[in-house]
């Protein structure tokens, strides 16, 4: 795993380190390594959790098929806490717990 140059960590959770952790085995089940392309910084939607330390991005465009298995297997191992969103040029992954 590594970050992309200009990734800030300062104030990011727990929470998202161990879904980062999750992630990199499953990109290295899929023969890729994981680059995370932002965390606290970078432009987000306002109140978007990368703000609090509560989602990080991750790198897609290696994927064929544009990160669609990275997501299900991703969504798959993490707990339900988790929102794994696939977007256009990447993944999304946030720690929302429900309820
Ligand atoms: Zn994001």
């Amino acid at each position: 795993m590594r970050y992309k140059k200009g990734v800030t960590l300062f104030g990011v959770s727990a929470e998202i380190l161990a879904a980062l952790v999750v992630a990199d085995s499953v990109w290295k089940r899929l023969g890729e390594e994981l680059v995370v392309t932002s965390i606290t910084d970078g432009k987000h939607k306002f109140g978007s959790l990368h703000y609090l330390g509560y989602a990080g991005d991750v790198r897609t465009r290696y994927f064929q098929d544009g990160g669609v298995e990275a997501a299900d297997q991703l969504r798959d191992a993490l707990t339900d806490e988790y929102d794994v969103v696939l977007e256009s040029t990447h993944i999304h992954i946030e720690f929302q717990p429900k309820g």
